[in-house]
C-alpha cells in the first residue's frame, strides 16, 4: 500500500480499518544469499539498497529484539554534514543528499526538518577552527555561514552571551542540517526492504558465526542455523560481541550515551544548537519537548541507561548556555550503547574472513549516516568494491595509523 493524501482521506472515511501491516513476519529460511545481523538503521538501509539497487532478493535481516529498538530509536535525531576531514566530509555530504530525497524514495514521512544546525564558539581559537570547518564544508559542496555574535543573537536571542566563563563569540550555521523522526527512518527502510522481498526476522538473536576454511558459511541463531553466502555484521553497540563470534577482535569499545527530553513546550528553539565548550546539544521536537544530550558516561558498558554524574554535567552545560531551560521539567532520560572507535570514525569493510563484512564504529553520530551507510555498504556487499564516499572507512587504517580523527583527541575511544 502506498501512502498518499488520498489514502489518508479514504482511511479517515472508513474508520482507519483498511491500513495494511507495514511488513511481513516471515519464518527464517534455511539459507540466504546475504544475512544481515542487526535490524537497526544501518542494517535495514543496507538491506533496502541491496534489494532495490542490486536486485538481490534472497536476503534476511536478523534482529534479536524488535526492528528499530536499538540506537536508531534512541538518538537525538540530528542530521548534518558539517565534517572537516577528508573521508568524513564526502561521506556525510553524500548521506545528507540521500536524506533530502528520502521521503520520496521510501514513500514514508521521515519528518526531515532542515532547521539549521549551529555550533557555538566561545574564543578566538574556536572561531578560527569554525571558519576552517565552514570552508571545508563549502569546498565539499555543502553550506556553511559564519555568524558573529550579533548575527547569532538575531536568530538565537536566548543564549547567555555574557557568561563570565564561556562568553558567546558567534556560531557556525549549517542551514541544511536539522532533525528527522528516528523511528520513522527505521520503519521506512524496513517497509521498503520488505516490499523488495527482504525477510525481516525479529526476535532472532545470532549466537554464532560459522566459518570453515577461512570462509563464512552461515550463522547460528535462537531460531536455528541459517546458511549464508555472505554475512554482514551491523550490530552497532554489540559489534565487538558479534565479531567475537567469528574470532575477531574489533578496535571498538562500547560506551553509554544518554539523552533527555522535557515536557512539551511552546516553540522556543528553532534550530539544533551545540555548545562549543562542553559536549551539549539541543533541539525541540515537533511535539514540543526539548531533546538534548552531552558526553558519553566515559566508562565502557553494555547497559543502555546511564549514571547520575553525567546527568548533572549535562544539566550544568544546559544552564550555562541557556539559563531559560531551568524552568523546563525533564520528563525522561535514556541511554544507548555506542560503538566507539579509536578515531571516532566508522568502519565499512570486508574482513579477513571471506564473505564476512563489517559495518560499525558509528560512535554517537550514526543516525545521520543511515542512508549513506546503507548505500555504501550495499555497494561493497554486492560488488566487492568499496563505494567512493566510504572508501576511507577501512579497518586497515588502525594498523597503518592513518586515522580519521575529526576531533583531534587521539586514540582514546571515549574521547570522541
Ligand atoms: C542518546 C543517543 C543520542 C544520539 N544522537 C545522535 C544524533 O543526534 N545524530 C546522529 O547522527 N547519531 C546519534 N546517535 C548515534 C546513532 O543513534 C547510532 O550511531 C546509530 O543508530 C547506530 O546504528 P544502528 O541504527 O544500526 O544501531 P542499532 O539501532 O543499535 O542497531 C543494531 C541492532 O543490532 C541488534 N543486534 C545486536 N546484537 C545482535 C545479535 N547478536 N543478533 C541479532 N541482532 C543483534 C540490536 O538489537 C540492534 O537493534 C545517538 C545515539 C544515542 C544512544
Amino acid at each position: 500500500m502506498r501512502f498518499s493524501g488520498w489514502q489518508v482521506l479514504r482511511q479517515g472515511l472508513i474508520g482507519n480499518k483498511g491500513w495494511a501491516p507495514q511488513w511481513r513476519t516471515p519464518d527464517p529460511k534455511t539459507e540466504y544469499d546475504i544475512v544481515i545481523i542487526g535490524g537497526g538503521g544501518h542494517g535495514l538501509s543496507t538491506a533496502y539498497y541491496l534489494a532495490k539497487e542490486y536486485g538481490l532478493k534472497n536476503i534476511a535481516v536478523l534482529e534479536k529484539g524488535y526492528l528499530g529498538g536499538g540506537n536508531v530509536g534512541r538518538n537525538t535525531t540530528i542530521v548534518r554534514a558539517n565534517y572537516y576531514l577528508p573521508g568524513n566530509s564526502e561521506f556525510y555530504s553524500h548521506s545528507l543528499k540521500l536524506w533530502e530525497n528520502l521521503e520520496a524514495e521510501l514513500n514514508y514521512n521521515v519528518m526531515l526538518s532542515q532547521r539549521g544546525v549551529i555550533q557555538i564558539f566561545h574564543s578566538d581559537g574556536q572561531r578560527d577552527a569554525a571558519a576552517r570547518r565552514g570552508n571545508a564544508m563549502i569546498n565539499q559542496g555543502d553550506d556553511a555561514i559564519l555568524l558573529d555574535r550579533e548575527g547569532l543573537r538575531k536568530i538565537v536571542p536566548y543564549l547567555d552571551y555574557d557568561n563570565a566563563r564561556f562568553p558567546v563569540y558567534g556560531g557556525l550555521l549549517h542551514p541544511r542540517g536539522g532533525t528527522a523522526r528516528h523511528d520513522a527512518v527505521a520503519w521506512g527502510f524496513a517497509r521498503g526492504a520488505d516490499q523488495h522481498g527482504v525477510d525481516l526476522i525479529q526476535n532472532c538473536e545470532v549466537t554464532g558465526i560459522d566459518v570453515e576454511n577461512g570462509r563464512v558459511r552461515g550463522v547460528q541463531t535462537t531460531r536455528g542455523p541459517i546458511r549464508a553466502k555472505k554475512v554482514a555484521m551491523v550490530a552497532a553497540g554489540r559489534s565487538s560481541q558479534v565479531a567475537a563470534m567469528a574470532g575477531m577482535r574489533l578496535p571498538i569499545e562500547s560506551h553509554v550515551l544518554q539523552a533527555f527530553v522535557t515536557e512539551g513546550l511552546k516553540p522556543a528553539i528553532d534550530h539544533v544548537i551545540s555548545f562549543g565548550m562542553g559536549h551539549f546539544y539541543i533541539s525541540q521536537s515537533d511535539k514540543g519537548g526539548l531533546v538534548f544530550g552531552g558526553d558519553l558516561d566515559f566508562y565502557a558498558s553494555y547497559a543502555s541507561r546511564g549514571g547520575l554524574h553525567r546527568k548533572e554535567q549535562v544539566m550544568q552545560a544546559a544552564m550555562t548556555l541557556m539559563p531559560m531551560i531551568g524552568k523546563a521539567r525533564v520528563l525522561r532520560s535514556w541511554g544507548g550503547i555506542m560503538d566507539m572507535t579509536p578515531d571516532g570514525s566508522p568502519i565499512i569493510d570486508k574482513t579477513h574472513i571471506e564473505g564476512l563484512f563489517v559495518n560499525a564504529g558509528w560512535c554517537y553520530g550514526g543516525f545521520k549516516a543511515v542512508p549513506g551507510s546503507g548505500k555504501s555498504f550495499a555497494h561493497l556487499l554486492a560488488t566487492g568494491n568499496h563505494h567512493d564516499p566510504a572508501a576511507r572507512f577501512q579497518l586497515s587504517r588502525f594498523k597503518s595509523g592513518h586515522l580519521i580523527d575529526e576531533e583531534g583527541t587521539g586514540a582514546q575511544h571515549n574521547l570522541h
